[in-house]
């Protein structure tokens, strides 16, 4: 058996993110080829129900490392635990906030790089080949790594659709994480009270772009997805004229999304906007260029002015629930 491949499962009040499953995925269909064992290494308290849905996106195994403390430094130090027992060729996580933090914390401490945003990923003659953002995302370039050492890869959610494999199961192994004074301490959590979005994890996203014309002509869009059910997404320029806040942005600079159903509205599929929605299921684009782009990308696509087309959609969504 090759060496072994880790994935901490990060996880948000007591559920795994979504993105540490796609890693799990991802790490089996590595590990299927490479005949290599995957670890899910749960860290923190009260996980247990947790173990499952490793088990189904994956894992053969599950280490699960008892630790109170939230500290990423405390967590980091458990991850590295993890390492010593398994030596494995890999440690992926999600490239979180957090999980972009943890990878470097961890790297730092094995003297080894850290690769975070990784958008994709191959396992070809014994080497992870990464695609990554550059030069401030740029470029993207594909890197690898010469060495026997254990590499610490963050990969960005979408990088791998999450897969359930039936039938999948394996050992848990519960430990307390081994003791380490920290530097860091966390005296207080506070609820964020800014407007939180999770478009990584919705399942359709209703997008505007700059086609959407203004701020106002912009509510059609939430309109459209509070029909829909959907989370609303949009390029830069509608996050730079402040049209939806920052956080809403899609691609290469933004969120990286895979839902079921993407439209786009007055989006004219700039390579840095597709790069970050390649992963959904089925896309609808709205645009009255026909030579748009975007319509190399979608699904469908509707020819005709946003202002025209999404009240028409609103009334039938409506007609339809009703
Ligand atoms: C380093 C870097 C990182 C970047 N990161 C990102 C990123 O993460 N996300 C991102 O989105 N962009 C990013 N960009 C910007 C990107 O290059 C494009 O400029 C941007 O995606 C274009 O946004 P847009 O489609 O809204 O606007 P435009 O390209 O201006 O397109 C507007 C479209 O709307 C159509 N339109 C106009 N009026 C109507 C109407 N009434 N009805 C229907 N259609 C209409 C037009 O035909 C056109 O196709 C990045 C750029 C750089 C350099």
């Amino acid at each position: 058996m090759e060496k072994n491949i880790i994935v901490y499962i990060e996880t948000v009040d007591n559920s795994p993110v979504n993105v540490s499953l796609e890693a799990l995925t991802l790490a089996k269909k590595i590990s299927k080829e490479n005949n290599k064992q995957v670890i899910a290494v749960l860290i923190g308290e009260n996980l247990d129900g947790v173990t499952k849905k490793c088990f189904e996106y994956g894992a053969d195994e599950v280490l699960y490392l008892e630790e109170s403390r939230k500290e990423l430094e405390a967590v980091g130090n458990a991850l590295i635990g993890a390492k010593e027992k398994y030596n494995p060729s890999v440690i992926f996580l999600g490239s979180t906030i957090n999980g972009k933090d943890l990878a470097n914390i961890v790297a730092s401490e094995m003297k080894t790089p850290a690769f975070i945003d990784v958008v994709a990923l191959k396992y070809e003659n014994n080497k992870y080949l990464m695609t990554l953002p550059m030069y401030g995302g740029n470029i993207l370039k594909e890197v690898t790594f010469e060495g026997d050492k254990t590499l610490v890869i963050a990969v960005r959610s979408g990088v791998c659709k999450k897969e359930v494999f039936e039938g999948n199961s394996g050992e848990v192994k519960k430990e307390k994480a081994t003791e380490k004074n920290l530097f860091t301490k966390i005296v207080d959590i506070v609820q964020e009270i800014s407007e939180s979005v999770n478009l990584e994890e919705a399942e359709v996203i209703v997008a505007g772009g700059r086609g959407m014309g203004s701020k106002e002509n912009f509510e059609l869009v939430k309109q459209l997805a509070e029909v829909c059910g959907g989370v609303v997404g949009a390029t830069r320029p509608a996050t730079e004229d402040e049209w939806i806040p920052r956080s809403h942005q899609v691609g290469q600079s933004g969120k990286i999304v895979a839902p079921k159903l993407y439209i786009a509205c007055g989006i004219s599929g700039a390579t840095q906007h597709v790069s970050g929605i390649m992963g959904s299921n089925y896309i609808v684009a709205i645009n009255k260029d026909e030579d748009a782009p975007i319509f190399d990308i979608a699904d469908v696509g509707i020819v005709g002015n946003v202002m025209d087309i999404i009240p028409l959609m609103i009334e039938e969504i409506k007609k339809i629930k009703s």
